[in-house]
């Protein structure tokens, strides 16, 4: 019943491709659980498993209906989730934790960087690794950063119980998003 290829309506004339939006979806408990494309939260809606929590003022037109284009959706059931999910430690979630801005001075990040060094025991954890520079990466070496005289912007920490379902969005979440993130966290 909805077409593959959603649009919306703003106004009379002006049709957004709806494509690269999300909904954050919620738990029956209200905890956050994940991030969806606006098209699966309108089926979510529409069969009824979710109900709308926060709507935009944009409206989500098929031929036969239209609705409120979702932007947080509550499931009606809860899902168990079987363990503490952790924030996989890589790359892309390490530069989305430091603002891809090299811990050390400042610019651009490029490599990931161990404050402890690997060789000399550091492990690879969150609270032991950041996004740095090449001149920085470079000019530390095997040192730490005391010992090559450098200094952290602030300690690296493991990142917000939630900030996984921010990875990957490709732009700052949906402002109606951040009190039920704030809550959970
Ligand atoms: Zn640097």
């Amino acid at each position: 019943m909805y077409t593959q290829s959603g649009t919306v309506k703003r106004g009379r004339r002006h049709w957004y491709d709806l494509a690269m939006a999300h909904a954050l979806v919620l738990n029956a408990t209200y905890e956050p659980l994940s991030v969806v494309s606006i098209r699966r939260a309108v089926v979510l809606v529409v069969r009824d498993k979710a109900e709308l929590v926060e709507s935009s003022d944009r409206i989500w037109s098929s031929e036969r209906m239209q609705v409120p284009v979702p932007s947080v959706i509550r499931l009606r059931r809860y899902v168990r989730v079987p363990f503490q999910r952790r924030v996989p430690l890589n790359r892309r979630a390490v530069f989305a934790r430091d603002g891809s801005h090299c811990q050390y001075c400042g610019a651009a990040a490029e490599n990931l960087d161990h404050v402890m060094p690997r060789s000399r025991g550091g492990d690879h954890i969150w609270e032991n690794v950041v996004a740095a520079c090449r001149p920085c990466n470079t000019r530390k070496g095997d040192r730490t950063p005391e010992e090559a005289g450098m200094v952290l912007t602030m300690p690296p920490k493991v990142p917000r119980r939630h900030g996984w379902l921010l990875i990957g969005l490709g732009g700052p979440p949906d402002p109606s998003w951040m009190a039920y993130l704030a809550m959970a966290s």
